[in-house]
C-alpha cells in the first residue's frame, strides 16, 4: 500500500528525539524521504536505522540549528539536490528557564530566543522558496499552551512560543494563494525528556508518549490538509479558532 507522503521530501528539526523523532519516523513511514536535524548524531543514526528498517530512508544533518550560515547552507544544498521541500518541521525547542522574569539571566534569555525564534525564522527563510515550489508545501511549527496561558515562571519558554505562532501566521497570510498551508500545534503534554525538565515531580506514564503525539500531527503534513494559518490542538484533536482585530 502507497502512503500518503510518496515522492515527497520533509525535513524535521529536532528530529533526535522525542516528538521530532517520531513524526519524522512516522513521515517516513507514509513514504517521505526526510532529512533529520538535530545535534547528537546517535540519536539521528537511530532514527535512519528504524527508517531504514521500515524501507524508507533518510538524510542526517547534524547541525546546530543557531548555526545561521549552517541553515542557510542546509537550505542551499536542499535546493541543489531537489528543488524544493514539501514537509517542514520546525520542532526543535528549549525550555529555558522556569523562573521569575527579573530573575532570568540575560544569556539563558538570548539563548532560548535564539533557538525557539531565531533558528526558527532562518530555517523558515532558508526553505521558504523550496517549499513555494512543491505543489502541496505543509508547514508545521511545533508551540505550547504556553504561548497562550502565560503562567508565572514560564515567561521566557511563553514569549519563544508566541513569537514562533506569530511568524507562522503572519507567513501564512503571505502565503494564503499558494498551495502552501502553514499551521502551528499544541501538543499539549508529551512524555519526553523537555517536560521531565519542566516538570520533574510529575509521573511521565500518565502522559501520552510523543509516538502517540506526533500521528495526530501527521495528517498535518499531508497533501489532504487544507487549513492554513491556524492552531492544531493535538489533546482536543482540533484546529482551534484565533480570535483577533480586523
Ligand atoms: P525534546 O527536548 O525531547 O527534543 C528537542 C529536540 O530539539 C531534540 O531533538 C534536540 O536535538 C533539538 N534541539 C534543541 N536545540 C537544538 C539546537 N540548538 N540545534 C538543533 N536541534 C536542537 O523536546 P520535545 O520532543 O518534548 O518537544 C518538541 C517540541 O514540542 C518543542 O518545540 C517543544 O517546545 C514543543 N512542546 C513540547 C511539549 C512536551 O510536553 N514535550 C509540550 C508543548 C510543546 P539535539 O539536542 O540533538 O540537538
Amino acid at each position: 500500500m502507497s502512503g500518503q507522503l510518496e515522492g515527497r521530501v520533509a525535513l524535521v528539526s529536532g528530529a533526535s528525539r522525542g516528538i521530532g523523532y517520531h513524526l519524522a519516523k512516522q513521515l517516513a513511514a507514509q513514504g517521505a524521504h526526510v532529512v533529520a536535524v538535530a545535534r547528537t548524531v546517535g540519536g539521528l543514526e537511530e532514527l535512519d536505522d528504524e527508517i531504514q528498517k521500515a524501507g524508507s530512508s533518510a538524510t542526517l544533518v547534524p547541525l546546530d540549528l543557531t548555526d545561521g550560515p549552517g541553515v542557510d547552507r542546509l537550505g542551499a544544498a536542499l535546493h541543489e539536490r531537489w528543488g524544493k521541500l514539501d514537509v517542514l518541521v520546525v520542532n526543535a525547542g528549549a525550555l529555558g528557564t522556569l523562573s521569575p522574569i527579573g530573575h532570568i539571566e540575560a544569556k539563558t534569555f538570548e539563548r532560548t530566543m535564539a533557538i525557539n525564534v531565531t533558528s526558527a525564522w532562518r530555517l523558515i527563510r532558508a526553505v521558504d522558496p523550496l517549499l513555494r515550489a512543491s505543489d502541496a508545501g505543509r508547514a508545521i511549527l511545533l508551540s505550547s499552551g504556553a504561548a497562550h496561558s502565560c503562567k508565572a515562571y514560564w515567561g521566557l519558554y511563553a514569549a519563544t512560543k508566541a513569537a514562533l505562532e506569530a511568524l507562522g501566521r503572519s507567513w501564512a497570510a503571505e502565503t494564503q494563494n499558494l498551495p502552501l498551508r502553514v499551521n502551528s500545534v499544541n501538543p499539549g503534554g508529551t512524555r519526553t525528556a523537555m517536560r521531565a525538565l519542566a516538570m520533574p515531580g510529575e509521573d511521565p506514564n500518565t502522559l501520552p508518549t510523543p509516538s502517540d503525539v506526533a500521528s495526530r500531527i501527521l495528517p498535518l503534513a499531508y497533501p489532504s490538509c487544507t487549513e492554513t494559518g491556524r492552531l492544531f490542538d493535538v489533546r482536543q484533536n482540533r484546529f482551534m479558532t484565533y480570535h483577533m482585530p480586523d
